[in-house]
């Protein structure tokens, strides 16, 4: 069988040339009618021969705002290609936060030894989350300030006064496809940074970059980037597991400028941090960005650790070194993936 020669459409299954790049990309009969959700037909194109990317409603030329299509009412990704020209795939269905009962149960445990949380109140959090991760908007939720109480007495008192506080619970993403057993990557991210510029008495409970939410995986220019990196992993058939090294973060009484933990607070976290990658068993570890780097340097957790600058816009500089190239999304993408699979293939 000449199965590497030829995929499949996913909309209309006739054989197309195969692609290790895109396995979900749809044939040229299908491409021709990618349409907007009120069914009007789009046209694509590259903004310059340098590649970009660009949308319109064909009738009209009226520019089309979004990336998102749908061909045959099934839920489409237009991008510019790897080698110029527009590509068009079938968004896979993702799964989030589906823990194995043994798994919750153990990151409970562990969560809890530093978040005043039941078991019940985590899976209630989780499950919303999960029904609102196709929703759109941006739908919060939060728990009391007590939730967390520090081991340092003038700390805490800090904590009681800050302006804002951000908890962050962690993560779990992979691809929607009746496979149980697949492997772990875990990445740490530094700490569940908040703004605001008046006193929130409450905590906003969240994820990590809030990628539990469709806009910033899809709409948010920087955290749509970070799930770009993580889609990555999830479409080679990774779990990823993304947690903050500080699960909590505390801010000045008088502005939301971040205060660091206190000594022992941030030796709880590490201990949490410690017992996840037990919990979760990762064949690999990947870090982005400094804080988070260091942090798994000053332990052993005897797995493989992949360092990456941040894949914020902050660290452009930084990408740029290392990449010898434009700091661009399609650039630092193929880079990640490159230097994550060249770890990962081997094993
Ligand atoms: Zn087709």
């Amino acid at each position: 069988m000449a199965s590497n020669i030829y995929q499949h459409c996913p909309i209309c299954s006739k054989p197309i040339l195969y692609s290790e790049r895109y396995p979900r990309a749809v044939c040229e009969t299908c491409y021709d009618k990618a349409c907007d959700a009120h069914g009007r037909k789009l046209s694509f194109s590259n903004v310059s021969i340098d590649g970009g990317f660009n949308a319109v409603v064909t009738d009209t030329q009226e520019e089309y705002q979004s990336h998102t299509c749908y061909v045959e009412g099934v839920e489409c990704w237009a991008d510019e290609a790897r080698f110029g020209g527009i590509v068009l795939v079938v968004m896979p269905k993702y799964l989030f936060s589906r823990f194995q009962a043994n798994e919750i149960e153990s990151l409970h445990r562990e969560l809890f030894k530093v978040l005043n949380i039941s078991q019940d109140q985590l899976q209630a959090l989780y499950k919303v989350m999960q029904q609102e991760f196709e929703v759109g908007g941006y739908p919060e939720h939060t728990l009391p300030r007590n939730i967390f109480h520090s081991h340092d007495e003038s700390f805490q008192k800090r904590y009681e006064e800050a302006l804002v506080v951000g908890v962050d619970i962690p993560s779990l993403f992979e691809r929607d496809d009746n496979i149980s057993s697949k492997k772990t990557v875990i990445i740490f991210g530094q700490d569940p940074l908040r703004k605001s510029n008046k006193r929130v008495e409450e905590i906003g409970i969240a994820t990590p970059y809030a990628l539990h939410l469709k806009d910033c995986r899809e709409k948010l220019r920087n955290t749509r980037l970070y799930f770009d990196l993580i889609k990555v992993l999830l479409d080679a058939g990774y779990r990823v597991y993304l947690t903050d090294i500080s699960k909590v973060w505390v801010s000045e009484a008088n502005c939301d400028r971040g205060i660091p933990l206190s000594k022992q607070d941030y030796a709880r976290f590490i201990q949490v941090l410690e017992a996840e990658s037990k919990i979760f068993e990762p064949v690999a570890v990947i870090t982005w960005g400094q804080v988070a780097s260091k942090a798994i340097k000053s332990i052993n957790l005897n797995v493989k650790h992949l360092e990456f600058p941040h894949p914020s816009g902050a660290a452009n500089g930084t990408w740029r070194k290392l990449m010898g190239k434009p700091a661009t999304r399609e650039n630092r993408i193929n880079y990640w993936r490159q230097e994550v699979f060249a770890y990962l293939s081997r094993l």
